[in-house]
């Protein structure tokens, strides 16, 4: 999934929502009767030529051209709960989806702005990456590893663009990496202040809306210093593996003995 906005601004402490926001991907078999009854339109290759054949030459076994990329209206996409979404692909139904045009959404203090510059094609390598790490038969439940994947490999695209590393982690990484590194900064800085998580929900709705006015701009400093840092440690993870020539199977091996206990 590529989101416009970070969650992070807004969900601060709830982890309720938080984990309702990363659950939507699991779509129900009504909304993707609906996404393709009303889809704007059915983008296939060669449309968006270069987005499809870069994701093409990176995994060429899984024939990415073949695939329809459909373009819902951004208000139906929230309708379905999707807010502030540019697109996502669901690894059940096999569907890819971008939205329409949206119009800004954020009205808050600009020093908290964290808004994602993508166009769609961006978007569609994005999405086709997603596409190509489940058919190639992982099946990582942990969305970190795939969210990484997907930003990971799309850097050669950007690259090809013209974009620098600074402006590829800025605007295409940071509204995602963000939001993965807000719960760890809120936790470090609360605990910098004698705050324990469990302390912090018992206290009273007052206290807790103080306690966010009280920390939200070190948190935020906080979090985006852990997200630019991790931002620069995959382009440089990725860098190295789109010079060995794009994926090998071998990843698959090393993910699993990486991370296969994560996975159980
Ligand atoms: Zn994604």
């Amino acid at each position: 999934m590529i989101k416009k906005m970070s969650v992070s601004e807004i969900y601060v402490h709830n982890n309720e929502v938080r984990k309702q926001h990363s659950e939507q991907t699991a779509l129900t078999q009504k909304n993707i009767d609906k996404i393709r009854r009303i889809a704007l339109k059915k983008i296939l290759y060669p449309e968006y030529k270069e987005a499809y054949e870069f994701v093409d030459n990176l995994f060429p076994e899984i024939k990415v051209k073949n695939v329809v990329v459909h373009k819902v209206m951004a208000k139906d996409l929230e309708k379905m709960g999707f807010r502030g979404v540019e697109g996502f692909y669901d690894p059940v139904t096999k569907i890819v989806v971008i939205s329409g045009v949206h119009k800004s959404m954020y009205r808050g203090d600009p020093f908290y702005k964290v808004e994602a510059k993508v166009d769609k094609d961006e978007v569609i390598v994005h999405e086709l990456c997603h596409y190509c790490y489940v058919a190639m038969g992982h099946r990582s439940i942990s969305s970190e590893m795939r969210e990484e994947f997907a930003y990971g490999y799309s850097i050669g695209y950007l690259r090809q663009k013209g974009y620098s590393d600074e402006y590829i982690i800025k605007y295409n990484f940071l509204p995602y990496l963000m939001s993965i590194f807000n719960e760890k900064a809120t936790k470090k800085i609360f605990a910098q202040n004698g705050i324990t998580i469990p302390q912090y929900h018992a206290y009273s709705n007052y206290k807790k809306k103080e306690c966010n006015r009280m920390y939200r701009k070190k948190i935020f400093i906080l979090s985006k210093e852990m997200a630019m840092k991790r931002g620069h440690e995959l382009i440089s993870l990725y860098s190295a593996k789109l010079e060995e020539g794009g994926y090998k199977e071998s990843e698959n091996n090393n993910e699993y003995g990486r991370y296969g206990m994560l996975d159980l």
